[in-house]
């Protein structure tokens, strides 16, 4: 019979890779909470509608990347290809302004986008972002990013840069536009056939092409870092004087325009040269209108998303070189070994020792090669002779070394002795 497969660019983590995912993970909570961000969990899908008013008609996202189907009732649904839009739909949702504010959020989970698959690329992925809803004051700014630096330092990810930028307010934007598309439209000719469709739909994100040509052709475009209102430009300069002061560091890139539509202000992308043409590793920035663009009250936010698969790959090899590891193999043999060892292997394990047995295994001899392939510390060695002496034999799978124990309490024993693994 035909095999059936996986579905093109969406990966199975398998249990060796999955000791990998937890350190990031676990250390994306950590240092969430450590900032004073709470955990959130929304839906993997929504309707359609979320997804096209939040995130903007005319994106990659939305134009191309989505998938949509329709429920049974005929009712427009998407997988959902980002959490921001999820995670502001669910604070207007349940009325949570109503709360004090500032509340920050952060999620960690599948995301899914129709992608052409490619390290690094895929189409489930998974990212953490956080999100930061009720102040405007740059500080909040300043916490993400270094929240976001702070994470990818720990995990000792290699050379990345934080690139920063600023996209004004939506009026700055407005009169950004017509100088911007003057320039554009004399340079036309050279620009790729998607970017000369953007120029009517989201000329900014001509800016942001990764076509080499596009990018020559824009290399002296008016930048809109020198089009800012007085606001902007003092919310920027105080942004960057407090990256700064906490030690972060950043480069101005004045093209970096990000894909989606609900950003305004701080715009910022951390990137690495590790990760070869999907050079991102997360980005994000502020989003003040977002929250009342989905019919919610007026509440400034600031948030980002980084993306695990890419962090996973630029993991040095060193910090999760470990698998997942045992403390005790349980060689049990014998009729009175085989029946007590059932018991000890229990008594081990609701101690919070982990502690593992090969059932097939009826001699010591296959006992002990299965340990010593197991991961296990130790073996203990449980047989007719042992049971009539009531003791086990503890093995160090490492040294070899053995010595003898009683088995009644053994268990409280060996916890007194090494409390967990
Ligand atoms: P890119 O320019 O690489 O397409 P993006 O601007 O679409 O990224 P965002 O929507 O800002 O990305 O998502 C934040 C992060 O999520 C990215 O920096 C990246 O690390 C990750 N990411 C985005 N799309 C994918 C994908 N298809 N596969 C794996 N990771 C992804
Ligand atoms: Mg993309």
């Amino acid at each position: 019979m035909d095999m059936i497969k996986s579905i093109k660019g969406v990966k199975d983590i398998l249990p060796e890779e999955t000791p990998r995912w937890r350190l990031i993970e676990d250390a994306a909570r950590r240092w969430s909470l450590c900032f004073g961000y709470q955990e959130i969990r929304i839906p993997i899908f929504e309707l359609t509608a979320l997804f096209a008013r939040s995130i903007g008609a005319a994106t990659d996202i939305v134009e191309k990347e989505m998938y949509t189907f329709p429920d049974r009732d005929g009712t427009s649904l998407t997988l959902r290809p980002e959490g921001t839009a999820g995670t502001v739909r669910a604070f207007i949702e349940h009325n949570r302004a109503a709360n004090p504010l500032p509340q920050k959020y952060f999620y960690i989970g599948p995301m899914f986008r129709h992608e052409r698959p490619q390290a690094g690329r895929l189409r489930q992925f998974h990212q953490f972002g956080v999100e930061s809803f009720g102040t405007s004051d740059p500080r909040a700014d300043v916490e993400v990013i270094t929240l976001l630096w702070r994470l990818l330092s720990d995990l000792a990810l290699p050379d990345l840069t934080l690139e920063m930028n600023s996209l004004g307010s939506s009026g700055d934007r407005a009169a950004y536009t017509p100088i911007l598309l003057s320039f554009l439209s004399q340079r036309e000719p050279q620009l790729c056939a998607n970017c000369r469709r953007r120029m009517n739909t989201n000329p900014l994100r001509v800016l942001d092409c990764k076509v080499p040509e596009c990018r020559a052709a824009t290399e002296e475009a008016p930048q809109l870092t020198s089009h800012l209102s007085p606001e902007a430009r003092l919310h920027f300069d105080h942004v960057l004087a407090g990256l700064t002061a906490v030690g972060v560091p950043y480069r101005l890139n004045p093209r970096l325009v990000r894909g989606l539509d609900y950003y305004c202000l701080t715009s910022f992308e951390i990137t690495s040269t590790h990760l070869g043409a999907q050079n991102a590793v997360g980005a994000g920035g502020r989003y003040d209108g977002l929250v009342e663009t989905l019919g919610g009250p007026s509440v400034p936010a600031v948030g980002f998303a980084v993306g695990l698969e890419r962090v996973s790959l630029m993991l040095p090899e060193t910090s999760s070189s470990f698998g997942n590891e045992y403390l005790y193999y349980v060689a049990a043999f014998g009729e009175n070994g085989t029946r007590l060892g059932l018991v000890l292997l229990d008594e081990l394990r609701r101690m919070g020792l982990s502690s593992l047995c090969d059932y097939r295994a009826t001699t010591l001899k296959a006992h002990l090669r299965q340990a010593d392939r197991s991961r296990c510390h130790y073996a203990i060695l449980l047989g007719d002779d042992e049971a009539a002496r009531g003791s086990i034999i503890l093995r160090n799978l490492e040294s070899k070394a053995q010595e003898e124990l009683p088995l009644a309490g053994l268990s409280s024993l060996l916890k007194s002795r090494r409390p967990s693994l």
